[in-house]
């Protein structure tokens, strides 16, 4: 297939990397090294995808600018559905519009409140001064994250390493997890669509869901407007891969590729460096 920004490139060698996090939210790098790195790293479109927060987009994109480096403004909104965590990712939106940035705004207050929680409930198990250890990780306070509470545990030594820290203490069930309200499904998908924005599902093969959970999630999902979905992902398994490369023609949804980096040492794939999309499938990048 020809790629619509180059028509001397194959799709497959266009590499587009539509999912990152910077210092905004919960990444280690500002937004504007981010830019830098994904286009020293050979990536040809970037999209700055922090956790409910759009703060990083211009400075990304000055430096894309610079570098000649094409860029897509980029979000990955907290949602909740059946009291599952999910993340939807906005793709291409104007990042004026007014109804987007307040529901934005309006996910970002509990932040800090339920960051309250999660340090009483880890104090109760023997570990203290979790908020005011996270907070100092969080450039960004007003997007604390179970990040970086995971960074303070292992910072001190609570666990080895982020991965135990999360299994042992920050999801559902475990003593540092509290439930928390995001934004519904419908919400997130609205505001992408009437910001003139692409709602895609992040990294599907990460939700604790049974088949057909997964199913009625994708069909909800589309019935609203959603378009796309990562096949792609810096979290997804070669299985995951052939299943959201499978579901997404069922379906007919665009196809997205994003390594979700969040920074050197603490991310397994870095800027641009994933595998190309599969063959058949159309890529989101199209569509913009
Ligand atoms: P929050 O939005 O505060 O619920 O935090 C979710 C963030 O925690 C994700 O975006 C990741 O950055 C991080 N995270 C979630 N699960 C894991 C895990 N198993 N290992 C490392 N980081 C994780
Ligand atoms: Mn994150
Ligand atoms: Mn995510
Ligand atoms: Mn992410």
């Amino acid at each position: 297939m020809r790629c619509s920004f180059c028509p001397f490139l194959s799709s497959a060698v266009f590499n587009c990397d539509l999912h990152c996090h910077s210092t905004c939210s919960d990444g280690l790098l500002p937004a504007a090294e981010v830019a830098r790195r994904a286009a020293a790293n050979g990536v040809d479109m970037l999209a700055l995808t922090d956790h409910d927060d759009v703060d990083g987009l211009a400075a990304a994109r000055e430096v894309a600018d610079a570098v000649g480096m094409a860029f897509v403004n980029g979000v990955e909104i907290s949602i909740e559905w059946e009291r599952l965590q999910i993340h939807v990712l906005g793709l291409a939106f104007d990042v004026a519009d007014a109804p987007l940035n307040a529901g934005l705004a309006a996910i970002r207050s509990g932040r800090i409140e339920r960051a309250r929680r999660m340090s009483a409930e880890l104090a109760l198990v023997g570990v203290g001064g979790a908020f005011e250890g996270a907070m100092r990780y969080a450039a960004n306070p007003n997007l604390i994250s179970r990040a970086h509470f995971g960074r303070y545990l292992v910072e001190a030594g609570v666990c080895k390493d982020l991965r135990s820290v999360f299994e042992a203490y920050l999801v559902p069930g475990r003593p540092g997890y509290v439930d928390h309200r995001w934004a519904t499904l419908g919400d997130s998908v609205r505001w992408i669509l009437d910001a003139g924005g692409i709602a895609a599902v992040a990294h599907p093969g990460r939700y604790k869901l049974t088949r057909s959970e997964m199913r009625r999630f994708l069909g909800e999902f589309k019935d609203l407007g959603g378009q796309a979905i990562e096949v792609m992902s810096g979290s997804h398994t070669p299985e995951h891969v052939a299943v959201y490369g499978r579901l997404a023609k069922e379906y007919g949804f665009l196809a997205s590729r994003g390594s979700d980096f969040h920074g050197p040492g603490e991310s397994y794939v870095d800027l641009g460096q994933l595998a190309p999309l599969p063959d058949g499938l159309t890529p989101v990048w199209e569509a913009f």
